[in-house]
C-alpha cells in the first residue's frame, strides 16, 4: 500500500491540475434557491467524477434538484464508505461586497476566493481527487466507495430523506462520511460524531384588540409584552436551565469514554472569546464542549412588540411575539419536546398562542465504535495535530437522516479554514487546506480498510 509520504508527494506534484479542476467547478454557478446553473453543474460534476475514475456515475432525479451518484466497488473489499457532499451554493448577494466576482475564482494571499469554494465544492472535490490520487498511485482502493452529492443542501435538503429511503439498498454502507464547515479557529481538525436537532416555535401574546394610550389606559389594559417576558422568565432560569416539565428526561447520559473525550479536547477561553468577539468567556473547557454538543439550548432568536421607530410612541401594544429555537441533543424527540413546551405554557399562560415552525431530530453515534477510533487516528496523523472531538456538532446537519435511514454511523470531518466566510461575500478556502483535504480523504480511505466495523 502507498504510504502517506507518497500521497503527499503526489498531491504536491499535481497541485496545478487539482486547482484547475476546482476552478472549473467554481466557475459554474449552482444556486439552488434561485434555480441557476444546477443542471449544468450536475453535468460538470458527473464528468469530473468519471475522469477521476469513479464508476456508475449518474444524475438521479428527485422531486427537487437532482442528486449525482457514483461508486467504486470491488468484491475483494469488505468495508463500504458512503461520502456525502453538496454541489449547490448560496446566492452570492450582496455582489458589491465581493472583492472579486463570486464565480470568477482567484487566489489571493494563499486563499481561493469564490462562491461555494468552502461550502462545499472544495471539500466535495477533495474526496473525488483522493480517488484519482489513490488510483494513480495504487491502482485500486482497499475499500468500496459510494458518493452521493446533493443539489439542494442550501435549501435544507428537502428531498434527501425520501431519496435515501427510496434508494436505501444502493446507498447502504458501513460508514457515512461528510466534509462541510470549518476546522477549529485554533487550526485543529474537528470530528463530529452527530448533530443537534432543532424545534422552532413562535409564541404570541395578545392584549386588547388594538394599541392603547399608555397614560389613559395604563394599569387597566394588560400589556402583552410583559405577559411574554413573564412567561419567558418562567421557562428558563438565569443560569440557562430550562424549566419546562420533563425537558431533560430523554437527554442521553454520558459514558466514561464520552467524558474522557470531552475533557481531553484542547480549549483556550481567551482565544475563543476573541473568535466570538466577546470581551471574555467565563467557561472552562469541559463546560464549553458539553454546552456545544450534549446540552440542549433554549434560544430567543427574535422578539417584537410595540413601537421602535424614531422618538417615543407611548402605547400599550396589542401583541407581542417571540421566536425560539431549541437545539436538541440525543435522545430528545422534537415532537415530544414541542408538546412539553406547549403543555407547560398552557398551564402557566393559557392565553399565549404557541405554534410550531418545523423541527428535526438530533443524532449521536457511540464514541467507542472501532470505526470512530480509526477515523480519529487517521485524521490526527494527517493534520499532525490532536483533533477536537464533538460528540455532536453544535449546528444541525443531515447526520440524523443517514443514521435514521441507513442505521449506520455518520461522521463529519470539515476541511475548510475557520474564516472561510461561507454564505457571506468573499467566501474562501485556504489553498493548503484544500490539498490537506485531499490527503485526509486518501488516508481515511486507506486506513478504513484496516478496520473491522461491528
Ligand atoms: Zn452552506
Amino acid at each position: 500500500m502507498t504510504n502517506r509520504e507518497q500521497i503527499k508527494k503526489y498531491i504536491n506534484k499535481n497541485q496545478k491540475e487539482f486547482i484547475d479542476v476546482l476552478f472549473t467547478l467554481l466557475k459554474q454557478p449552482s444556486i439552488s434557491s434561485q434555480n441557476i446553473g444546477i443542471k449544468e453543474c450536475a453535468d460538470l460534476l458527473q464528468g469530473i467524477m468519471k475522469k477521476a475514475g469513479i464508476e456508475n456515475v449518474k444524475i438521479m432525479e428527485s422531486n427537487g434538484h437532482p442528486f449525482v451518484y457514483g461508486d467504486l466497488m470491488s468484491p475483494e473489499n469488505e468495508f463500504t464508505l458512503l461520502i456525502y457532499g453538496h454541489y449547490d451554493v448560496q446566492p452570492p448577494e450582496p455582489l458589491d461586497k465581493w472583492i472579486s466576482p463570486p464565480f470568477k475564482p482567484i487566489i489571493r494571499n494563499n486563499k481561493i476566493y469564490a462562491r461555494g469554494v468552502g461550502d462545499n465544492k472544495g471539500q466535495l472535490l477533495a474526496h473525488i481527487l483522493a480517488v484519482k490520487t489513490l488510483l494513480d498511485l495504487q491502482g485500486s482502493i482497499p475499500i468500496n466507495l459510494k458518493f452521493i452529492f446533493d443539489g439542494e443542501e442550501e435549501n435544507g435538503s428537502p428531498n434527501l430523506k425520501p431519496f435515501m429511503v427510496k434508494h436505501k439498498e444502493m446507498l447502504q454502507a458501513d460508514l457515512i462520511y461528510r466534509s462541510d464547515g470549518p476546522l477549529d479557529s485554533s487550526g485543529a481538525p474537528i470530528i463530529n460524531l452527530g448533530g443537534r436537532g432543532m424545534v422552532s416555535l413562535e409564541l404570541t401574546a395578545t392584549g386588547a384588540d388594538r394599541d392603547h394610550h399608555s397614560g389613559n389606559k395604563g394599569n387597566i389594559v394588560p400589556n402583552p409584552a410583559w405577559k411574554l417576558i413573564d412567561l419567558l422568565s418562567a421557562l428558563r432560569t438565569p443560569d440557562g436551565t430550562v424549566q419546562v416539565e420533563g425537558f431533560y428526561d430523554d437527554v442521553r447520559a454520558l459514558s466514561e469514554r464520552d467524558l474522557e473525550i470531552i475533557r481531553s479536547n484542547y480549549f483556550d477561553a481567551d482565544e475563543k472569546a476573541k473568535t466570538y468577539g466577546l470581551k471574555h468567556l467565563d467557561m472552562d473547557g469541559e463546560t464549553y464542549f458539553k454546552n456545544k454538543s450534549v446540552v440542549p439550548t433554549f434560544n430567543i432568536n427574535g422578539i417584537a412588540s410595540g413601537y421602535m421607530g424614531e422618538g417615543h410612541k407611548t402605547i400599550i401594544p396589542s401583541t407581542a411575539t417571540v421566536r425560539l429555537d431549541v437545539r436538541l441533543v440525543a435522545d430528545q424527540d422534537p415532537r415530544d419536546i414541542f408538546n412539553k413546551i406547549k403543555n407547560h405554557i398552557q398551564k402557566i399562560a393559557p392565553d399565549i398562542k404557541v405554534s410550531g415552525e418545523g423541527s428535526f431530530p438530533p443524532s449521536r453515534i457511540p464514541t467507542d465504535l472501532p470505526v470512530v477510533q480509526a477515523v480519529i487516528k487517521s485524521i490526527e496523523k494527517t493534520y499532525e495535530q490532536k483533533a477536537l472531538i464533538f460528540l455532536a456538532a453544535g449546528s444541525s446537519g443531515p447526520n440524523n437522516i443517514f443514521t435514521d435511514v441507513l442505521n449506520k454511523p455518520s461522521i463529519s470531518v470539515p476541511y475548510a479554514n475557520a474564516d472561510e466566510d461561507n454564505h457571506a461575500p468573499n467566501e474562501n478556502m485556504n489553498v493548503d487546506l484544500f490539498f490537506k483535504g485531499i490527503e485526509a480523504s486518501c488516508n481515511v480511505m486507506n486506513d478504513l480498510a484496516d478496520d473491522e466495523p461491528s
